[in-house]
């Protein structure tokens, strides 16, 4: 009997310590198969760390430009800040992106998501452009981006003039992501290094009240690396997000890591209850991302660190924001043809 009641409790105690200890299955929102100098890993790295890291879905995106080798510099750069050397638009990233995607074994392709980016964002040919790679390669897009606008230093940069989200060019493709309900991802910086005010959020917020019917996903709530190495913590991003949340209900929002930290979870690690209320009022609109670059091995380690933000939200929640919320903004088309277990 003593035996019976000890085996009992203590498979009692095994399965309430396996409830408590939430296994999250992800999705990787931000992700760029090439890098700078489109150049890549490779799709069986790329799917060996997925399976390795638990993420059964990634937004299959490339660069939209290349940064040059100049022969007026020293060495050939690493990244695109590496030196002084411009980048130019290049469309060719989404030739790659086909390609690879085509490699992936049928049975796998379900989880590759792709997104064109390789269009010149100033130029109004551009969604005639996109409308051609459309059709030459007929339901394999699934959303457009990531789309380089304001972008630290990478603005400057770029050949040509600065993009912004609400020119006339943008418009255009906003339109055609329309007609192909399709999700637009944009990289557009709230404001600059050193302005301390949303300098720039008219440009993304212009064609979030334009275009009620384009799912827009803004790259890390148009926080950088860069800006807070100027300025720490933006103070008026709290603020400024929940209102737009509560304004446009086709702003989706993507957490990837200059999110993580510092508003998310302090430097510690530990949540920060503000955000996590926030996340949990809308729980539709959040979605993680590694923003990985063309190598894959800090996946596992991208997604993870969000675990001990997602432990705060609601179960439910969590696994909405880990895995399914970034599904949830596909093309209609594509949802219904994911297997019901996705
Ligand atoms: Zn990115």
């Amino acid at each position: 009997m003593r035996l019976i009641r000890l085996g009992f409790l203590l498979s009692a105690g095994l399965l309430a310590g396996f409830v408590e200890a939430r296994e999250y299955r992800y999705s990787d929102a931000h992700l760029h198969y090439v890098d700078f100098f489109q150049e890549s890993a490779g799709m069986d790295v790329l799917l060996q760390r997925m399976d390795e890291a638990g993420v059964d879905h990634v937004m299959f995106s490339g660069i939209p430009v290349a940064k040059k080798w100049h022969e007026d510099e020293p060495k050939r750069p690493r990244y695109y800040a590496g030196d002084d050397a411009a980048a130019y638009w290049y469309s060719a990233t989404d030739v790659l992106i086909a390609h690879a995607y085509k490699q992936v074994p049928e049975a796998q392709r379900y989880r590759f998501h792709p997104f064109l980016s390789g269009f010149n964002p100033n130029d109004k040919n551009s969604d005639s452009h996109i409308r051609r790679m459309l059709e030459l390669d007929p339901g394999l897009w699934q959303g457009i981006g990531e789309i380089f606008t304001r972008h630290d230093d990478l603005t400057s940069l770029i050949e040509g003039s600065t993009p912004r989200a609400n020119n006339e060019a943008m418009t255009r493709v906003y339109h055609l992501a329309a007609e192909y309900d399709l999700p637009v991802m944009l990289h557009s910086n709230i404001t600059s290094k050193r302005e301390r005010n949303p300098l720039y959020l008219q440009e993304i917020e212009e064609p979030l009240r334009n275009h009620p019917h384009v799912r827009f996903i803004w790259a890390h709530a148009g926080t950088s690396m860069e800006i807070h190495r100027h300025q720490e913590k933006l103070d008026f991003l709290f603020d400024t997000l929940a209102r737009m949340l509560e304004s446009y209900p086709n702003l989706y929002v993507d957490l990837s890591w200059t999110m993580l930290r510092p508003y998310l979870t302090d430097k510690h690690g530990k949540p920060d209850p503000k955000w996590v209320e926030l996340v949990g009022r809308y729980p539709d609109r959040f979605m993680i991302g590694s923003d990985v670059v063309g190598r894959f091995d800090s996946m596992g380690e991208c997604m993870q660190g969000f675990d001990r933000f997602l432990d705060a939200l609601p179960e439910d929640v969590a696994h909405k924001v880990a895995r399914d919320n970034f599904l949830s903004i596909l093309p209609r088309k594509v949802q219904k043809s994911l297997p019901t277990s996705r």
